[in-house]
């Protein structure tokens, strides 16, 4: 079990959180390899394990450490990637170019021109405006390039509307309008030095639902005939997306993979079968679901404040800048006093962050033990999305991050530095 209580401090993979906060400070993020591994391998089991031709990149926009990015590639996935930021990440983690994905819906020449150069195996061309950079790109440097196709499938997924990515009116993907669709795919095949592979959707995140995901399949797979038919083209690859909820909250509902999985895979033989087409090679890309669970954040509990017949709040050293999913989109969490993590309930408290925002609040009332001053705050299930959207607001530091096993801590984030905030600003005296 990764997680457990030993004399009332919370255990994550074996390791005293309580002991963690002191030899590290807090805010941190304690992540469990066991559990990550463990994500690794059931989404392995459901899927390429199951299902021949088939691959897993893993989003590494939900926490892309070098850290984690070494445990991926250990574990066998790709990986999807989607600025310049996150390649060069990959590559200082010495991720084999050709396992990895490129995403992105306004990639710049210089993050084309860098993927080029590593060889990554696969760039997802979100607009016409992109192929024509591309082939010029290509072209210069004497390159190849495999592509797949954002389609915007036109289905609404049940999540948040600001994780929904796959409705109509999207920023993602290219539209299935019939003239701006098919001088698109016309031109990829054309294209010199693009090899056009297929198609790609991701219909949103943190679904319970795999309905979207199965509309958005059909979608694809109608048009993988109709390239067939209309172009003489077969198509090679799909790319399936991510999505995959994970809990939050003890009333969550997290799905298993072959929830979503098998009945993909069903609808996709048997289409291909009704309409003698090889099966081209299917892409996922969890990113939430392989990280989500493993990671947790420790706070300090400092300034304490009571306003009696209304509500107590009590204050963290952290907050919206290492975790800005509640603020951004009303994400709900839970957590416990780490250091009283079996002692009972007795009071009603809000955790609120120290930024400048009405609505830096990480958890509103919260059932906890009584909470004092120098107790430690664990949240679940905040490895995906927080670290990773962490920011200097109210220069507030980059916490740091920890990967624990089997009892073992290593650090693999140092925390920024006030220096560090700072070291690339510069002097105006002679110019104010
Ligand atoms: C964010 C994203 C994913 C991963 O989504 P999760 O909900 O984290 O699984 C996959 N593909 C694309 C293109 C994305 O933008």
């Amino acid at each position: 079990m990764t997680k457990s209580v030993q004399n009332h401090h919370l255990m994550w993979d074996g390791c005293d959180t309580v002991a963690l906060a002191k030899k590290y400070g807090t805010p941190l993020y304690v992540f469990s390899v066991n559990e990550i591994v463990k994500e690794c391998q059931n989404i392995k089991a459901a899927f390429t394990e199951k299902y021949p031709n088939t691959r897993i990149a893993y989003a590494s926009k939900a926490f892309s450490t070098i850290a984690m990015l070494q445990l991926i590639e250990k574990e066998g996935l790709c990986l999807d990637v989607v600025s310049g930021g996150e390649l060069y990440t990959a590559i200082a983690a010495n991720f084999p170019a050709e396992r990895i994905e490129f995403n992105g819906n306004n990639k710049s020449i210089e993050e084309l021109t860098l993927a080029l150069e590593y060889g990554v195996g696969r760039i997802i061309v979100d607009g016409l405006q992109e192929i024509d950079l591309l082939q010029k790109i290509a072209q210069e440097k004497n390159k190849q390039v495999k592509i797949l196709f954002r389609i915007t499938p036109e289905v609404k997924a049940a999540t948040h509307d600001f994780i929904s990515t796959g409705q109509k009116d999207s920023k993602f993907g290219i539209p299935l309008d019939e003239e701006i669709l098919w001088p698109t795919i016309q031109k990829a095949i054309d294209a010199p030095n693009i090899h056009f592979l297929g198609f790609h959707f991701h219909v949103g995140s943190q679904l319970a639902d795999n309905a979207a995901h199965l509309a958005a399949a059909k979608i694809a797979l109608d048009l993988v005939l109709a390239v067939k038919e209309r172009c003489h083209y077969e198509v090679q690859e799909l790319n399936y997306g991510g999505g995959f909820g994970v809990k939050y909250l003890p009333s969550d509902l997290r799905q298993p993979y072959s929830y979503f999985l098998t009945p993909l895979m069903e609808l996709t033989e048997a289409f291909c079968t009704a309409h003698q087409l090889t099966r081209p090679t299917i892409v996922i890309e969890p990113g939430r679901s392989i990280v989500a669970e493993a990671g947790i954040s420790l706070h300090t509990i400092g300034a304490i404040k009571e306003l009696p017949g209304i509500r107590k709040y009590a204050s963290i050293d952290g907050g919206m800048t290492d975790n800005i999913r509640p603020g951004l989109y009303q994400a709900k969490y839970t957590g416990l006093l780490a250091n009283k993590a079996d002692l009972p309930n007795e009071e009603v408290v809000t955790i609120s962050g120290k930024a400048c925002e009405s609505t830096d609040i990480l958890t509103k009332d919260l059932a906890l033990p009584k909470v004092q001053t120098g107790d430690i705050f664990a949240t679940f299930s905040t490895g995906a999305y927080g670290y990773s959207m962490a920011s200097n607001y109210n220069k507030l530091a980059i916490p740091a991050v920890v990967f624990v096993k089997d009892g073992q801590d290593a650090l693999v984030v140092k925390r920024q530095s006030y220096e560090q905030m700072i070291q690339n600003e510069c002097s105006a005296l002679a110019f104010i």
